[in-house]
């Protein structure tokens, strides 16, 4: 339950709701299973109860996400600019979800902050760094999706929520949480789970069309990514694994195929720190994971151009794999102490 502080936000959510004659609904670049769950969640409910929505995504989303009820219908701003640009300088209220500063949804960004519209944040990263009119920010909480679930009850109550929005929400709350494995240590994530799952989610349904799906391809990448160019440090309690242009290409990758990749050197006993690097043609993306309080947020903001949360974040390096390599290296000796405490 939101606490008392928060209801006079929940009547102002609703006025600029109820008075607005353009509401978008819109997250961060590259967006994933979090943040088109919570935008289609918001979507499918505001719509089904007449309020004039339009999503709106900066770039489009992988195929493990693409079969969420109403994914056609997301705008992407990459692909149909001249229309999300309209939609956006005309709306009243811009919903932002599962992000906490502009520069997030990248060349989208300066469109936003063009707009005279309200922005209304919904999301759980720390310290929102762009200025929202109002905010619904809390970093408890497991994911954007739970979060919107929970402003959806306390704005109109549980019936509201649609068997589709409860579809989308359901797979925001369990990509974010890794299936429920981290970042769900509150019973809140499950109770809102389980009224998702009452509303007739079909949960085997959801976890296969989001991890039985994958191509041979990419099933070969991550052996290729294990057997072939991961990296452990024992003695930083540290690994990476990184991948070059060229792997990406002779293994056909397709945008996802490499989600999750970071996650799998922290399998390895004894690890708590690791990272994901792959090569593009003007940067190296970067995503960091830990476990326990090492914080990769941190981490991120100092040296690869990012934030996220404390166990997972992301950033870019602009400079070749080699010397993300060496930084990360670098990166480890100077957190040596924090590694091994
Ligand atoms: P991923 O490693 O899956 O791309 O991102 C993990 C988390 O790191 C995201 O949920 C997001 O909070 C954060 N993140 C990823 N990339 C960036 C980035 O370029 N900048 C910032 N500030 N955060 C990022
Ligand atoms: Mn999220």
């Amino acid at each position: 339950m939101l606490l008392k502080s928060e209801v006079e936000r929940v009547e102002e959510f609703k006025n600029l709701l109820g008075s607005s004659k353009s509401i978008v609904i819109t997250t961060h670049h590259n967006p994933d299973g979090d943040a088109v769950g919570s935008v289609l969640g918001l979507y499918h409910t505001l719509k089904s109860m007449g309020y004039p929505v339009i999503a709106i995504t900066p770039n489009g989303f992988p195929e493990f996400l693409s079969w969420m009820p109403g994914s056609d219908l997301v705008i992407r701003y990459s692909e149909q600019k001249y229309n999300a640009v309209n939609y956006i300088l005309s709306a009243d209220i811009i919903i932002c979800l599962d992000f906490n500063g502009f520069k997030r949804t990248e060349e989208m960004g300066d469109v936003l902050m063009q707009s005279k519209a309200k922005k209304i944040l919904i999301d759980h990263h720390p310290q929102p760094e762009s200025k929202f009119d109002l905010q619904f920010s809390f970093v408890e909480v497991s994911s954007t999706a739970e979060l919107v679930y929970e402003v959806l009850l306390s704005c109109f109550g549980a019936n509201v929520v649609t068997l589709d929005a409860a579809i989308c929400m359901f797979a925001g709350i369990m990509t974010d949480t890794g299936s429920f494995s981290y970042a769900c240590s509150r019973g809140r994530t499950f109770q809102i789970s389980g009224d998702l799952i009452a509303k007739g989610v079909d949960v085997e349904k959801v976890q296969s069309l989001v991890y039985n799906n994958f191509t041979a391809d990419r099933m070969r990448l991550l052996g290729f990514s294990l057997n072939d160019r991961m990296k452990v440090y024992p003695e930083y309690k540290s690994a990476y694994i990184s991948l070059t242009k060229d792997d990406l290409k002779k293994f056909k990758h397709k945008i996802g195929d490499t989600e999750g990749f970071v996650n799998l050197p922290l399998s390895i006993k004894g690890i708590i720190f690791s990272a994901l690097f792959v090569e593009h043609d003007s940067f190296i993306k970067v995503s960091l994971r830990s476990r326990g309080t090492f914080p990769v947020n941190t981490v991120s903001q100092k040296h690869f151009n990012g934030g996220g949360h404390v166990n997972a974040a992301g950033g870019k390096a602009f400079m070749s794999l080699k010397d993300a390599e060496l930084l990360f290296e670098n990166v480890l000796k100077i957190h040596s102490t924090e590694l091994n405490s």
